[in-house]
């Protein structure tokens, strides 16, 4: 079996082969770089499996390689790991695992090749390939997982219903590399996956958004998000996704189904970018429509707030999901907030004032948020698309021309809240902030320009309102 290696993979399989022949254990390349690479995919993670200690093969590899080569070992799980140059290699001894229905780690014994491919997830998932000197390069293929390759189709090498419950993240596996890699599901394998989607309970949610995460980064997470729908499980892991489903009439007026246009919003956003929490707030943006759907009689449906209301669900969601609290978060945060201010922005007789907050609000940001707002245009109308792109490059000029004279963008008012208290002997507090946002205020609206001299003189007028005078 021919499989494309570069140059580094094959001193590396020539140095394994001969460890393994040292050592005395059969062994086989297996799993997830053997598919990527009859697959063409790039893939920088190796599976070595031998018939034998996994360990004390990693050890022999590592001496042969260069001996000053770290090799990670767990005795419990009987694998190793060496990292060499831009490669990742996993070692294990075959196994046999045995599932009971109350625990959800199997029951592990040492194994044949075959009954370590049985183990594995898909057939495709289960292929191998000789290391050994008798019949080195064959491949290993119990199951016709090439068949199902060429196929392009996902199935289980055992009883798929038995396979799910074993391990339900398996069920997300399934999902993730039918839209990872354009295959389909085996219906009778996706009627199991329906049958068993209660069992994702038992998973942790680490591994849970792990998948979830590897969904979002597909070039096309729509696909992987909406099987997760059909399947029931993201009913289970991420409700507030759920009730974005459906349309509801009165007198005779439906709203657009929320969920599926959200999944359009994330694959046109992943046209444009591969960062995952831009796609977060993609997937987020209208999360708060479901809590602010009103039908207001002669008018239609609303979702007044939803912005706002979304936004504060960010944390909390993210809390739920065990993903970062940090500036990631404060991002997706943000984005979904200002979700509607670029759009509010075409309308006619915008003034410089709108423009500015923008700036100012949106900071470094604003490239992010003008990206979502195109991705949020989902009219199957041409013209209407059309229309609306062109208004978003009208605000695009404008926030231009605007930035350019005023500088907003990443910007400081002028007089800090350390000058204000100096000026007037104030300790921290209520005052000091109202003078603070009365200055940045004046210059956002365009009352007074952005300079020290006219924000201090404005600082003295307000500080008389308050009835308070200048210490020095
Ligand atoms: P990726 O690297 O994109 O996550 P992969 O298939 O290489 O895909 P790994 O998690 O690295 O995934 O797993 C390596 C191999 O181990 C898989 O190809 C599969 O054979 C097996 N495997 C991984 N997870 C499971 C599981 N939950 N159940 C059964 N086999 C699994």
């Amino acid at each position: 079996m021919q499989i494309p290696c570069t140059a580094r993979e094959k001193e590396l399989f020539g140095c394994v082969a001969e460890a393994a022949r040292q050592v005395g254990v059969p062994c086989y390349l297996i799993g997830g770089f053997v598919r990527d690479k009859l697959l063409h995919r790039a893939s920088k993670d190796l599976d070595i499996v031998c018939v034998g200690d996994g360990i004390a093969l990693a050890h022999r590899v590592a001496a042969l390689l260069d001996p000053s080569l770290k090799v990670n070992y767990f005795r419990n799980f009987g694998t190793a790991q060496v990292r060499y140059k831009d490669l990742d290699i996993e070692f294990v001894g075959a196994r046999k695992e045995s599932y009971s229905r109350d625990s959800r780690n199997p029951v592990v014994a040492p194994g044949s090749l075959e009954d370590d491919q049985l183990r594995r997830d898909f057939t495709i998932n289960a292929l191998a390939i000789s290391l050994n000197e008798a019949d080195y390069g064959r491949l290993i293929d119990p199951f016709d997982g090439l068949q199902d390759m060429q196929n392009k189709l996902i199935r289980t090498p055992l009883d798929p219903a038995q396979t799910f419950s074993d391990d339900p993240l398996r069920m997300m596996r399934a999902i993730r590399f039918s839209c990872q890699l354009g295959f389909t599901i085996l219906p009778e394998t996706f009627r199991a996956i329906q049958d068993n989607a209660g069992r994702i309970k038992i998973i942790s949610q680490e591994r849970i958004s792990d998948e979830l995460n590897k969904i979002m980064l597909c070039s096309k997470p729509s696909v992987g998000l909406d099987l997760l729908y059909q399947a029931g499980i993201l009913k289970i892991i991420f409700p507030q996704m759920t009730d974005l489903v459906g349309v509801e009439m009165v007198d005779g007026k439906g709203h657009k189904d929320n969920f599926y246009h959200t999944l359009q919003v994330i694959d046109n956003i992943s046209r444009h970018t591969k960062d995952l929490w831009l796609r977060w707030a993609a997937l987020l943006h209208d999360i708060g429509k479901p809590a602010t759907k009103r039908f207001e009689e002669g008018h239609g449906w609303t979702f007044h707030g939803h912005d706002a209301v979304g936004g504060k669900m960010v944390p909390r969601i993210f809390t739920r999901l065990k993903l970062p609290l940090n500036d990631k978060m404060r991002l997706v945060r943000k984005l979904v907030e200002l979700h509607l201010r670029p759009i509010s922005l075409t309308k006619e007789n915008i003034t410089d004032s709108a423009i500015r907050r923008l700036l100012f609000d949106a900071g470094d940001d604003l490239e992010a948020l003008m990206m979502l707002c195109e991705a949020d245009i989902t009219s199957k109308n041409k013209a209407k698309v059309k229309r609306y792109l062109e208004n978003f490059e009208m605000v695009r000029e404008r926030l231009k021309a605007v930035e350019e004279s005023d500088r907003i963008r990443n910007w400081q008012p002028p007089i800090t809240g350390e000058m204000i208290m100096e000026t007037f002997g104030l300790k921290p507090g209520r005052a000091v902030g109202d003078l603070k946002n009365a200055i940045r205020e004046a210059i956002l609206d365009g009352e007074i320009p952005n300079n020290y001299e006219a924000a201090y003189q404005f600082m003295l007028l307000k500080a008389k309102e308050l009835d308070l005078t200048p210490v020095k």
